[in-house]
């Protein structure tokens, strides 16, 4: 059986020093990976990119948080509560499955997160799943709700538990109180956060695809829900593939091509925050390396969706006639910010102003404590808070002699006349609101391994084949190979000297002078090096070096002079490689 694409990039994402699981020398552990140099560099230009398109040119602000944070904010969040994958382990071997991946691997059925434990269990028995381990059968076994979040202590002693952050998010969603005065609260603003975020996976898989620890960027967008919507007209055109439910749900059902601003007005994409930022995604995805016959976004299926998310959208690519999931796009209401005003002491809202004050009448109360404390002792507090929001709930409550409220599931009667109740013409010059959030929330390593996978090419140069990484100039961790042809007779001094200059111009370079010529193109060609630039005596007598292109192979003699611009400009997509001045030169 031929190699998978997915087992020939694994095998030269090690060898080349993309990544490799981390600690081998003790034996490793499943769901981590190190990116080693190239794919450190690779993660860079991605987030650099991500920072570029979903920060500055947005016009958000960047922070960034701690990853352990203490457990009230995860309770408050509910993924204490909730932040469960389904478990299933084998009585056999041990060995813990992730039960919904198992009926996905094994049946027709496409997206079992959404189905309840019961019918999981019954599916196993019914499709008799065994242990991918030992092949061991599963029947009858129970499916628990495994929590995803990794424990930790905060200080000595375990007083004060804490959790490695499972979404950057909750770092943005806590520091609201503070994040709204530094936007003027002024809505929409948008905040966003790159940096690593932890899962306790139950089985990571597919390399850096499903790991333990990875990295997010993700946007929290705070939107007025009555206020104007995002400018459309710049994603309008911005051509995409989508698979909504309806799609989804029907069996001859595919994917529908078309433009963002068609599917806003068929009422595909509902949400014209979702729109906007699918269409600036697409832009974005193309624009680092991912194949756009390669890439969906595909509609969340109602029970598959969080309660409170109205609607939310995946960026999917396709890796080995697999779809996996690089990102998501939710429209999350006010679930986060009423979560933390409700868990904490701080004003999750934002005072939205009037155009011009509105003169409205307001219900107020004013209980007698005087009366409410020897009647109702402990309770007393709380029954003056139950009357004020009866008050402003339901005035006619207070019509007759008396008006009972309640508290914790207890009625309490109070007369009418002891809570000096009135209803007052107040001017007011606006209104406290919860913003609501939508959320991009992208994965880099997912993309990092989709980039490989969508550049990764072989073919045929001089009779030998050949594999390269067709990377785009502007993630490619290398832009220049620097090659003397020997490192004798002052070649080596001048390429050295050369890098120099054109690192000084800001190009990413590496030299190399150890084998030979064919081998030194080849190796760049393995890390995906769009050009590179080789030394030899022509340039010592005339001053020009050979440029070679990495996809097409085709070299060109160019003047010394001015070669970091060209470089620069090749890199940048400011020139083709057809337009450069310069002779063609015989292939290597
Ligand atoms: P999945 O269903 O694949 O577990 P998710 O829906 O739980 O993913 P989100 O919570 O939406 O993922 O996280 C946003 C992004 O973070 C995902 O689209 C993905 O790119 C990335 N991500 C999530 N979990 C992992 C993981 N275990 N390893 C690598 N990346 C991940």
């Amino acid at each position: 059986m031929s190699e998978s694409t997915a087992e020939k990039l694994v095998e030269l994402a090690k060898r080349r020093g993309y990544f490799f699981p981390s600690a081998g020398a003790y034996g490793g552990v499943a769901g981590f990976y190190t990116f080693g140099p190239q794919g450190a560099a690779l993660k860079q230009n991605v987030e650099d990119a991500w920072r570029e398109r979903f920060a500055v040119r947005e016009g958000h602000q960047e922070i960034d948080a701690p990853t352990v944070m203490p457990e009230p904010v995860f309770e408050a969040s509910g993924h204490l509560d909730g932040f469960d994958d389904m478990l299933v382990e084998c009585a056999e071997c041990g060995e813990s499955h992730r039960a919904d991946h198992l009926i996905e691997d094994n049946t027709a059925i496409e997206e079992a997160e959404s189905i309840a434990i019961e019918e999981v269990e019954e599916l196993i028995d019914e499709h008799q799943l065994v242990c991918p381990s030992c092949g061991a059968d599963l029947s009858g076994e129970p499916v628990d709700d495994f929590n995803l979040m990794f424990g930790t202590n905060i200080g000595p002693g375990d007083s004060s538990p804490g959790y490695l952050r499972p979404e950057t998010a909750q770092g943005i969603f806590v520091e609201f109180p503070l994040l709204k005065e530094y936007a003027r609260n002024q809505l929409p603003f948008g905040v966003t956060q790159i940096g690593k975020a932890y899962r306790n996976e139950i089985s990571p898989r597919k390399s850096v695809i499903r790991t333990r620890e990875f990295t997010q960027a993700e946007l929290e967008l705070f939107v007025d829900p009555e206020g104007e919507g995002p400018d459309l007209s710049r994603v309008e055109d911005v051509e995409v593939r989508l698979y909504p439910i309806g799609e989804q749900e029907d069996e001859e059902g595919e994917l529908i091509e078309t433009t963002i601003g068609e599917a806003v007005a068929d009422g595909t994409l509902a949400s014209p925050w979702i729109a906007y930022h699918l269409g600036i995604a697409q832009e974005w995805y193309e624009r680092v390396g991912v194949d756009k016959s390669r890439f969906r976004f595909r509609q969340h299926l109602s029970g598959e969706r969080a309660h409170y998310a109205s609607d939310c959208w995946d960026a999917e690519a396709e890796l080995d006639e697999d779809w996996i999931e690089l990102a998501g796009f939710a429209y999350r209401g006010d679930y986060d910010l009423s979560k933390h005003a409700e868990h904490s002491d701080e004003d999750f809202t934002i005072f939205k102003q009037y155009d011009e004050p509105v003169t409205v009448e307001r219900a107020t109360v004013d209980p007698d404590m005087s009366y409410l404390g020897p009647e109702f002792g402990g309770q007393a507090q709380d029954v003056a808070d139950a009357l004020e929001s009866l008050a402003e709930e339901d005035r006619s409550a207070f019509e007759g002699e008396d008006v009972t409220v309640d508290v914790d599931g207890e009625e309490y009667t109070v007369p009418v006349e002891k809570t000096d109740f009135s209803v007052d013409e107040v001017t007011e010059s606006g209104e406290h609101i919860t913003p609501h959030v939508v959320e991009p929330s992208f994965g880099v390593d997912r993309l990092l391994y989709t980039i490989l996978d969508h550049a990764y090419a072989e073919d045929e140069v001089g009779g030998e084949e050949r594999t390269y990484l067709s990377l785009d100039p502007e993630v490619a961790p290398t832009t220049v190979g620097v090659f003397p042809l020997m490192d004798k007779e002052g070649l080596g001094e001048r390429a050295r000297d050369l890098a120099a200059e054109l690192r000084a111009a800001g190009l990413s370079v590496n030299y190399d002078d150890s084998g030979a010529i064919g081998r030194r193109y080849r190796r760049q060609d393995e890390i995906g090096t769009p050009f590179c630039v080789t030394v030899d005596y022509e340039t010592l007598e005339d001053g020009t070096v050979t440029v070679r292109e990495r996809d097409s192979t085709e070299q060109l003699r160019v003047p010394l002079e001015d070669l970091d611009e060209t470089l620069t400009a090749l890199s940048e997509g400011d020139l083709a490689f057809a337009d450069v001045d310069g002779e063609p030169v015989e292939e290597d």
